[in-house]
């Protein structure tokens, strides 16, 4: 059964306008010298789409490193308590715990195409860091990780996982020394060392960063929708994803945009509701800009500027958000709700109780909303992007809540 499934991007991913937009969204917002390097970048990645070598290389690692296919799994228990079928794509079974893995492992075959010394990334819990410390060690390419000084702190099992793969952890010790601070870092570093390539870990930021990410995650909603048409003969009705940066999401979606019968929800990080720094809910809360590089969403303060966002999951826990996401939701494509942090914590218990699957909490919110939307849609199928596992999060989401 397994063997039958297609591993590789989506066809659908390369379908972006001009200078990479989506619609009103996107662009390249940068100081001259940085957009020099972005140009180079666009194009090398244009070019490794039309190269089968490249692609091939890709899946070898996509599966006999980080395990794909990951299974699309029916979750009977949690579709009973719900009231409607569901099926759990389950991004958690790939090496180091999500989905992150797949765009560290074509940016950095990218990487390796064009000849780079080095390799550079920013983190902010430490999940993208880990995962681009991995694939640096496994191509051994020499790895820097910028990481905001309060997070390390905070963070001191990803800091340990870093170094032990071989990566050096470098401390942004401005501003709020955490993620948004960690970029800056690495955008600065980036900008001053021409061999080093800029490894960014969500659907965030300049062009072409948005379209390569989608393109790599793409892989996700490739594979469910073979596995879903394998299991039911037909597509879904619905399909769920969380949305940080926006890149599991995107992943999960991007195949299924042209069968407009399946309907599309991002949930957001809603934190502890619509007050200002006490939600990660950027579509839902906040208002278009210009925040690090690229023109989209972003949550702001009274006077319209960026503001800090709160998530209990780390990986939610970003200002700005997917162009890719604000162009769906604009279009009405897609639909995004905030989840609270309480509604996350309940839906990471639900799923332990009844199918045995500890999901990170970021996944949670994914979760939550499903429970939320299949309410009263007893006869639908969905799918559920499960983007990772919860180890990281068992100690400290139970203890305070
Ligand atoms: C990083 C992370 C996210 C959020 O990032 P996206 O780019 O929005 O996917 C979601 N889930 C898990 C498990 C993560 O590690």
């Amino acid at each position: 059964m397994k063997s039958q499934i297609i591993v590789e991007p989506s066809e659908h991913a390369l379908e972006f306008e001009a200078k990479g937009m989506y619609g009103n969204y996107g662009g390249m917002y940068v100081p001259p010298v940085l957009a020099e390097k972005l140009l180079v970048l666009a194009d090398r990645f244009m070019e490794i789409t039309k190269d089968e070598k490249f692609k091939d290389e890709f899946v070898y690692y996509l599966k006999q490193y980080a395990g794909r296919p990951s299974p699309l799994y029916y979750a009977e228990r949690l579709s009973d308590f719900v009231g409607s079928k569901i099926y759990l794509k389950r991004e958690d079974l790939n090496h180091t715990g999500a989905h992150k893995i797949n765009n560290t492992l074509g940016q950095l075959l990218l990487a390796k195409r064009m000849g780079a010394r080095e390799i550079i990334a920013e983190t902010g819990a430490g999940q993208h860091g880990v995962a681009t410390a991995t694939v640096a060690a496994l191509l051994g390419i020499p790895c820097k990780v910028f990481m905001g000084a309060v997070d390390i702190q905070r963070q001191a099992m990803n800091v340990s996982r870093m170094e032990l793969l071989g990566a050096q952890v470098i401390p942004a010790d401005q501003g709020t020394q955490t993620l948004a601070d960690a970029v800056d870092a690495a955008l600065g570093y980036y900008i001053e060392n021409p061999n080093s390539f800029y490894c960014l870990g969500s659907q965030v930021g300049p062009h072409p960063y948005p379209n390569m990410v989608g393109y790599f995650q793409s892989v996700i909603g490739r594979e469910a929708k073979q596995q879903f048409l394998q299991a039911e003969g037909r597509l879904p009705d619905n399909i769920f994803a969380c949305v940080g940066g926006g890149s599991n999401a995107a992943g999960l979606f991007i195949d299924f945009l042209p069968d407009h019968e399946v309907k599309i929800y991002g949930a957001e990080g809603g934190g502890d509701g619509p007050a200002i720094n006490r939600n990660a809910a950027t579509l839902s809360y906040g208002k278009p800009g210009i925040f690090q590089g690229t023109y989209s969403y972003c949550v702001t303060d009274e006077e319209g500027k960026p503001a800090q966002s709160w998530s209990i999951a780390a990986g939610l826990d970003y200002p700005g958000v997917s162009p890719q996401h604000a162009s769906l939701m604009e279009s009405g494509r897609a639909e995004y709700q905030p989840i609270t942090d309480k509604e996350a914590i309940n839906a990471f218990r639900i799923l332990s109780k009844l199918e045995g699957i500890i999901p990170a909490v970021e996944s949670s919110h994914a979760v939550a909303l499903a429970m939320k939307v299949l309410k009263d849609r007893k006869d639908q199928i969905s799918i559920i992007n499960l983007s990772g596992r919860g180890d990281k999060d068992v100690e400290r989401e139970l203890r305070e809540y």
